[in-house]
């Protein structure tokens, strides 16, 4: 009994040490997070007569150009394209990925290429330093294209660090992250918000009505999501689901603008500055 006592109480004591270090841990991230959305922002007002959305896909996979893309062409729209360079070719867990030869194509079609660092970095995980050098690949590996630059960037897998905001605002006229919700008010241009369609691939209606928010706000709601395919991955969506968020997009009334694009109108309609 006594041996078992001895031997329990420190192992309980360990628990309660590691129970405290993880919920420390997790307060920790929670704040660094916090950080995240409100440490170094580059402020941009939201107003505008006629709301704004934005189409956008990540990493990117070929289904989002060839099958979202058409989609976003039927309707007379145009999307952003999410690049990480040194994915070409390969397939990843969104599938299929680019090849070189679609961009091309895909800057012929009126959509925008944006960065999302050369290796698609964990946006957390990542030094801020390592960070900036990994858009400066990125953007080295799109000479093959020309004189084609990225203006704007999506953060891979989680949100910035305040240091690598602050560096990005260097590098791009806007940086778009996650948090599922629209931009009102005074967005952030360091770290715009986003709705990923496929956390509601079983819900339309979620997004219907979001769509139905941007519109009574007057907001930008910029959609994202990977691949569009009948069988998507996880990360992705169906040709029909896209085409009924694109068709609700185009009813609501607003304006379906590129990334680069819907700055530039914000831009321009508050002169002030912000
Ligand atoms: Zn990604």
């Amino acid at each position: 009994m006594t041996n078992l006592t001895r031997s329990a109480v420190p192992q309980a004591a360990r628990n309660r040490s590691q129970s405290f270090q993880s919920a420390l841990q997790r307060a920790h991230g929670f704040y660094q997070r916090k950080a995240a959305r409100l440490l170094f922002r580059r402020p941009l007002l939201i107003r505008t007569d006629r709301p704004l959305i934005s189409f956008t896909f990540d990493d990117f996979p070929r289904s989002a150009l060839h099958v979202g893309g058409e989609t976003l062409a039927r309707f007379d729209v145009a999307g952003t394209y999410y690049v990480s360079l040194g994915m070409a070719g390969s397939v990843t867990e969104t599938g299929e990925q680019f090849v070189m030869a679609d961009l091309p194509m895909l800057l012929e079609r009126g959509h925008e290429l944006g960065c999302h660092t050369y290796s698609h970095c964990h946006s957390w995980r990542t030094d801020p330093v390592k960070f900036e050098d990994e858009v400066v690949r990125n953007q080295l590996a799109l000479s093959a294209l020309g004189s084609v630059k990225f203006k704007t960037l999506s953060y891979p897998i989680a949100p910035p660090r305040p240091l690598t905001k602050l560096r990005m605002a260097r590098h791009f006229s806007a940086c778009r992250g996650g948090g599922q919700t629209l931009n009102t008010g005074v967005a952030d241009l360091n770290h715009l918000r986003a709705f990923f369609l496929e956390k509601s691939a079983n819900n339309l209606q979620v997004i219907k009505d979001l769509i139905s928010e941007n519109a009574r706000e007057r907001g930008w709601l910029i959609l994202a999501t990977h691949d569009v395919a009948a069988a998507p991955t996880p990360y992705g969506v169906t040709p029909g689901f896209f085409e009924a968020v694109v068709r609700s997009a185009v009813d609501s009334g607003a304006r379906i603008l590129p990334v680069v694009q819907a700055v530039e109108v914000l831009k321009n309609s508050n002169p002030s500055g912000q």
